[in-house]
């Protein structure tokens, strides 16, 4: 079991259930790293007493380095801070809750100094999978994922063969939107777009868990988690969120996870794998559970989904662009500056517009973030 975290993104939604999981099961929590909501931070150095807090933000570092300025706790700046908060001595687990694609570097870094990786952030893997894998293999890290349907799939193919999975079965709500057309969303606000019926989350995932660009991102990441082909993961849409995610082995068996939708759950688990821990959380209340449904997503409803699908079968750096110019789009959409259903449009014409390179450069991939970020400011 861990015994000490560094919490990257400490401030965000994963972030903070992150620290009440750590409180509960009375771990040290030795750095944590956030962006501009400078009073959490305080309020959590304060109590969690870490060695280092590093604060993404220039002007907001230097404000929280006066404001701590009567403790001994060590504020550093920038993406050299968050470096810093990865690869810190103490921790022997970085829980990578830092939203985009700024969660890369660091998570490298941390992978390099053998660190548990307690990961959350998607961009991660979508925008360099390969990499990051082949990276954590050679260096010998572990990478626990903590988004609830990679942890269920990591728990049903715990003890199992690599020859036994037939294939991944991927589920969904399918967002707040389920069953509406596309045309039908052409005004739909930010305020709409974050309320999802089962699952509190931040503003960015939220949104993408609206146009379910959300699932096409776990798609993309479960293949490269699990070493797996497009053809081996289907997407199984489930408006309840109770099963989590299930594998189906060769003989026909199907193994799901359950649980209540809340993040704590497999928040927990990643800290405590291989073992478990009583947790303060809800238990599932079989009697209460009214049915579990199933669907086929509608890909014609949510081409976000269906755009990353194609993505991940282009390979190369086709999905880093898709989920770069998506970042964006979403953030401005989220400020009012971008219709709902431009999101999708500026991802796909970010992937056609710039070639996919074939890569596993850090640099390379770099650059085709960087140059779907400016394509998506430049034309929406
Ligand atoms: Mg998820």
């Amino acid at each position: 079991m861990v015994k000490s975290l560094s919490i990257l993104g400490s401030t965000g939604s994963i972030g903070r259930q992150t620290v009440a999981v750590a409180e509960h099961l009375g771990m040290r929590v030795a750095a944590l790293a956030g962006g501009k909501k400078i009073d959490l931070l305080e309020e959590q150095a304060r109590r969690l007493h870490p060695k280092l807090v590093s604060v993404f933000d220039e002007d907001a570092a230097s404000k929280l380095k006066t404001v701590l300025a009567d403790t001994d706790i060590k504020v550093l700046p920038g993406m050299e801070g968050l470096i810093e908060a990865a690869v810190f001595d103490e921790a022997d687990c970085v829980v990578t809750a830092v939203s985009g694609s700024v969660g890369l570097k660091p998570t490298l870094a941390a992978i390099e100094q053998k660190k548990r990786i307690a990961l959350a952030n998607k961009e991660t893997l979508v925008c360099a999978g390969t990499l990051v894998m082949k990276h954590a293999k050679e260096c010998g890290a572990e990478i626990v994922p903590v988004d609830s349907e990679h942890a269920a799939i990591f728990q049903c193919l715990m003890g199992r063969q690599k020859g036994e999975l037939s294939k991944i079965l991927l589920t969904g709500s399918g967002g707040p939107f389920r069953g509406r057309k596309r045309e039908e969303l052409e005004n739909v606000t930010p305020q709409q777009a974050v309320s999802h019926p089962n699952w509190n989350m931040g503003a960015k995932i939220s949104v993408d868990s609206a146009t379910m660009m959300n699932k096409g991102l776990e798609f993309i990441e479960a293949m490269h988690l699990f070493g797996v082909t497009p053809d081996d993961i289907q997407v199984v849409v489930h408006p309840q969120s109770v099963i989590h995610s299930m594998v189906e082995l060769v003989d026909g068996t199907v193994i799901a996870q359950l649980g209540v939708p809340d993040m704590g759950i497999p928040i927990q688990f990643a800290l405590t794998y291989p073992d478990r821990c009583p947790s303060m959380f809800e238990k599932l209340e079989f009697s209460k559970l009214k049915a579990l449904t199933f669907e086929e997503p509608d890909f014609e409803s949510t081409p976000c989904l269906k755009l990353a699908m194609d993505c991940a079968r282009k390979g190369g750096t086709a999905a880093c662009i898709m989920s770069a110019a998506n970042e964006v789009a979403v953030h401005m959409f989220l400020r009012g500056e971008l219709g709902y259903n431009r999101i999708y449009d500026a991802a796909a014409d970010a992937v056609e517009a710039i070639p996919s390179v074939e890569t596993s450069d850090l640099d390379e991939i770099i650059a085709a973030d960087t140059a779907a970020r400016e394509y998506v400011k430049e034309h929406f």
